[in-house]
């Protein structure tokens, strides 16, 4: 005998009640069991999405999902964990030189990702395309990795890491429930907390590329975040960063494991040296190390070194070159001017249609797909002038991802004037 009726908690949320703890712990887990059903569940989504949760409530929500699962325990390793997550943009490859970087001064960085859906890739997505990398690694060998290999792992989020949220994620998918700040705060904390980092630093994309298109919704959904962080005791602090562009030149999987190499080897495009070395002395300082001098460590090999020995310890073979696209097509600028913006997500979705991302989870993905930008914002051009080459496995990819370009180079008279820097803000604990 179940102890509620999930029609009367639906009905509360509805009405703009406040659930109380048991009936959440109660409606998670038996939405996990199967006992509520997907489209029960779908109505309560849509109750909360309407109604929103309040602190009190999110936290036993998000509890619920992590208790839907195991908890990692990494406080026998010899050194702490800090990890980061970012809520997802186009071109976003700081994960690769980044958890290198930070495991360079001593401090334990488990990444625990996903795949991507949709216009924004994922990290698992872009390192496959290393040849011989394997995403899935056990729980011991991932602690393995920390503790007496690199010090950083970056794998798949095993399937019992809030499994509840698995499910949830799926049918608010296709249930007009995702863009919701307390489902999507829930949704990443409770692995966040689940995957048991001492730390963490969240990346909140704002802008047309990502999830939050305002400055404000993204401060609310970072706020959010970091309130669920520290009532779980995890060290949690957000930066605000923008996502109206893509981040670097180029969007896909191996294009961005190309790009990211260029950054290891202490080159690579500005902003994302500007965005790596901001998050990794974010981490630092949350370990206790708010000196160290993260840019030297990327110009001079140490985080070179430690990117080399964390992919070979899951079978990369680094010194593979990776795969090319056999087809490639350029695009070419319509004006003489300079470049005044570029649409992030515009060049997400014609990378997507290239094959670089999926429609569906079980989806394939394209290692080669992708956009390779050659003008940026504030950058001249004149016309005729390659500003993009596209790559895909087949030259019947590129109309589609031609027409969603259509319109994503705005090109002026004038050198614009743009911002100095990606950070807008800092959220931290209270
Ligand atoms: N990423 C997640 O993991 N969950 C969401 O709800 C949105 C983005």
């Amino acid at each position: 005998m179940e102890p509620f009726d999930v029609v009367d908690i639906i009905r509360a949320k509805r009405d703009q009640q406040e659930l109380d703890p048991e009936q959440i712990a109660w409606v998670i887990d038996a939405y996990t069991r199967g006992v509520v059903a997907d489209e029960q569940m779908s109505a309560l989504a849509m109750a909360i999405f309407l109604n929103g949760l309040n602190r009190p409530e999110l936290q036993q929500w998000t509890n619920a999902m992590i208790k839907s699962g195991v908890r990692l325990d990494f406080s026998k390793l010899s050194k702490t964990t800090v990890d980061k997550h970012s809520t997802g943009g186009v071109g976003d490859k700081i994960t690769l030189p980044l958890a290198p970087l930070v495991s360079v001064f001593g401090v334990a960085v488990p990444q625990l990702s996903g795949r991507g859906l949709g216009h924004t890739g994922g990290t698992l997505d872009k390192l496959e395309s290393i040849p011989g990398w394997r995403a899935n690694l056990s729980n011991e060998e991932i602690f393995q990795m920390l503790d007496s290999g690199p010090g950083a792992v970056v794998c798949a989020a095993g399937a019992d890491l809030a499994p509840a949220d698995k499910k949830l994620y799926a049918l608010r998918d296709i249930t007009g429930t995702v863009d919701c700040i307390p489902l999507i705060a829930s949704s990443i904390m409770s692995k966040k907390i689940a995957e048991g980092t001492a730390s963490l630093v969240l990346d909140v994309k704002v802008g047309s590329g990502a999830f939050m298109k305002t400055q404000e919704q993204a401060a609310e959904l970072a706020r959010t975040m970091v309130d669920l962080g520290s009532d779980a005791g995890v060290n949690t602090v957000a930066l605000l960063t923008r996502m109206d562009q893509p981040l670097g030149r180029t969007v896909g999987n191996a294009l961005e494991v190309q790009e990211s190499l260029d950054v290891l080897a202490g080159g690579g495009p500005e902003d994302i040296v500007e965005l790596t070395v901001a998050l990794a002395q974010e981490m630092l300082a949350c370990a206790g190390k708010p000196d160290e001098d993260v840019a030297a460590a990327l110009k001079d090999g140490r985080a070179m070194d430690q990117w080399r020995a964390m992919i070979s310890a899951q079978g990369g073979d680094v010194d593979a070159p990776l795969p090319v696209a056999p087809c490639q097509h350029q695009l070419l600028a319509e004006d003489d001017g300079y470049v005044m913006c570029l649409d992030a997500l515009q060049v997400g979705v014609a990378a997507w249609r290239l094959g670089a991302g999926r429609a569906r989870k079980e989806d394939p993905v394209s290692a080669v797909a992708g956009v390779e930008i050659h003008a940026k914002p504030g950058e001249a051009v004149r016309k005729g002038q390659p500003i993009a080459t596209l790559h895909a496995d087949s030259d019947s990819r590129f109309d589609r991802a031609l027409d969603t370009l259509e319109g994503a180079w705005t090109i002026g008279h004038d050198v614009p004037e743009l911002p100095q820097s990606l950070i807008l803000d800092r959220i931290a604990q209270e």
